[in-house]
């Protein structure tokens, strides 16, 4: 299916050969090269916050990006000197006045930084600190938010420079008035190369779900500018971006956005979508007719206004459970499982998935707060969690400040290296009571497991041999067949990794173990089961000829080895005894099947 048949690529191309019709506005000339634009152009690009960009009609074209680039330059603003620095020269109200309004606030500052006064007054910021490389740092940032290298326009930005009068008129009052410091050319230089960078629809949807994504470039994964930049910089989006129109914009559409008098729109929906517009026919405002009509006609269609919000913050818990309905691969010997099935309630298990915010941290935190006093180990599964926020971590520091004072234990799993949950909780729990972290969900459960048991009965000895007589498959058999069979067995010993049976090999014989610890690995390595003394590996070998998996010696393993053949000849000599050995076989094998059922039936009921 190519992408001009998905629902919303539909959707874009009906708002675009509906609002193409719509001939309103006019190009704008008050910077001559303007004037140049073609009328009938007309782009729309959507990018989504994982990476795949929807385009119709001219979202190639290039235009020169004009007060847009105020939201990004605004961004860089906060990240190079800091919000104490940039309010200091701005303030964040909106102005209800036109884009080119030369009416600063009482207190001299500009109302905000999407208005032109308010973003000389930020471009000065970077001038400040960047000197001579202020443009550079501008250029290269909005470059890295666009995902690819930016142009400048240079007859664009002669001509702004040229006719831009009032922008210096603007500049001169905040230099009056102590906003901007510098040299008023040297600023405004780079205020009209800014404005003077060629982008085209598609970069800005680019841009905007930067934006959307949280500062990272869906496309580039580069992390932009940070979180705090972006939640200020959507802010002033909401309340000023659409210049004189912005209430009226954030009751009708309700999405963060930013216009320019080159024709473009950029609308960025937080961790939804970014928006790119391009018609160059603008409204008295200064606002693109065509790209206003395609945000409104988005936002309604699909319901996106950003307060209008629904979320079930229980989905976040995809699974919790104790030891006693899913317990790890770890086969355990009869007085152990024994140990377990009476403490289960001591290990619970969370499995989380989504991104983790206040509201589902709060409620996890009232989940906790309900499992059973007993608890001594808690295991938290971040495997299908993407993020987790200030707010979210603040909760959890409080939770895990509280599980410490009870005693439990808390293991984290499912933390991969190099995520954003990793950057955010990675050193972070490091220095937490009774907090450790284990990569994989079944290593942790075996670890608790093994806890529960060494607390109830001491250490786990894996080296004490076992009498055949122990043997699970063995279990019942008269004393004479048992003799009988430890006659045709051979003693094994196998070093700590050494493999004991390869997938796919003919099955000849099957092992008791004596003493140590195996585990049955599908080739790739993912763990089917670990099994310690007492217990056979290769008994399938009584009923399917080829392994299904590779055996390791997790320890040194001592084992008692039975061919088939010298089974075959016994099963000769005591049919009754063998008969007694299948039906072992088949109590094992149901045993596993009903674990394994409550294990689906417990993972699958949420
Ligand atoms: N460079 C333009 C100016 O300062 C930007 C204005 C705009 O796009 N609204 O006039």
């Amino acid at each position: 299916m190519s992408s001009a048949e998905l629902p919303l690529a539909r959707f874009l191309a009906r708002c675009h050969s509906d609002f193409s019709k719509d001939d309103s506005g006019e190009v704008a000339s008050y910077i001559p090269e303007l004037s140049l634009a073609n009328p009938a152009d007309f782009g729309i690009a959507v990018t989504t916050v994982d990476g795949f960009v929807y385009e119709i009609g001219d979202s190639n074209v290039e235009f020169t990006i004009q007060s847009i680039s105020k939201a990004f330059v605004f961004a860089v603003a906060l990240e190079t000197v800091g919000p104490d620095r940039v309010e200091t020269v701005v303030g964040v109200e909106p102005s209800g006045d036109a884009f080119n309004s030369i009416r600063l606030r009482s207190d001299n500052r500009p109302f905000n930084p999407m208005v032109n006064a308010g973003a000389i007054a930020c471009t000065s910021l970077i001038c400040e600190s960047e000197g001579d490389g202020a443009f550079t740092r501008l250029h290269d940032a909005l470059s890295r938010f666009a995902g690819r290298r930016l142009d400048v326009d240079e007859a664009t930005f002669k001509s702004e420079r040229a006719t831009g009068d009032r922008n210096r008129a603007i500049a001169y009052l905040l230099r009056n008035h102590g906003v901007l410091l510098g040299d008023v050319d040297q600023v405004l230089d780079v205020y009209f190369r800014q404005c003077a960078l060629r982008v085209s629809a598609r970069d800005l949807s680019v841009m905007a779900a930067t934006l959307s994504h949280k500062g990272r470039n869906p496309l580039t994964g580069e992390q932009v500018v940070s979180s705090y930049a972006v939640a200020r910089t959507l802010s002033v989006m909401t309340s000023s971006g659409m210049y004189d129109s912005a209430g009226r914009w954030v009751y009708r559409v309700g999405i963060p956005a930013k216009s320019g008098v080159g024709g473009g729109i950029v609308a960025a929906l937080p961790s939804q979508l970014g928006l790119g517009t391009y018609s160059p026919r603008i409204d008295d405002q200064g606002n693109s007719v065509r790209g206003l009509r395609t945000c409104e006609a988005l936002s309604t269609h699909y319901g996106l206004h950003m307060l209008n919000r629904v979320g079930d913050v229980r989905t976040c818990i995809a699974a919790s459970y104790d030891v006693g309905s899913v317990s790890s691969r770890r086969n355990r010997r009869p007085r152990e499982q024994a140990i377990l099935e009476a403490h289960h309630a001591k290990c619970a298990i969370v499995e989380l998935t989504g991104a983790l915010s206040f509201a589902n941290a709060e409620y996890i935190s009232r989940r906790v707060r309900g499992l059973p006093p007993e608890l001594a180990y808690l295991i938290v599964d971040l495997r299908r969690v993407p993020s987790v926020s200030e707010a979210a971590l603040q909760l959890m520091a409080d939770i895990l400040d509280d599980l410490a004072r009870a005693e439990v234990d808390v293991v984290f799993c499912g933390i991969t290296k190099g995520t954003p949950v990793e950057a955010a909780l990675g050193e972070w729990l490091l220095g937490k009571a009774g907090v450790r972290s284990i990569a994989l969900l079944d290593e942790a459960i075996e670890w608790a497991e093994d806890r529960i048991i060494q607390s109830e009965a001491g250490a786990l000895d894996v080296e004490k041999p076992t009498a055949l007589s122990e043997q699970q498959l063995l279990a019942g058999l008269d004393p004479t067949a048992l003799s009988a069979l430890s006659e045709l067995m051979t003693p094994h010993h196998y070093r700590v990794g050494e493999r004991m049976i390869l997938a796919g090999e003919q099955a000849t014989t099957l092992l008791f173990v004596v003493s140590g610890v195996v585990s049955v690995r599908l080739p790739g390595g993912l763990r089917l089961a670990t099994l310690s003394a007492g217990m056979a590996v290769g008994e399938m070998a009584l009923l399917e000829t080829t392994r299904s998996a590779d055996v390791w010696a997790d320890t040194a393993v001592a084992c008692l080895e039975l061919s088939l053949d010298a089974f075959a000849s016994f099963r000769n000599l005591h049919p009754r005894a063998c008969e007694h050995i299948m039906g072992n076989l088949a109590r094992l094998l149901a045993k596993r099947l009903i674990i394994a059922n409550t294990k689906i039936e417990v993972l699958a009921s949420y």
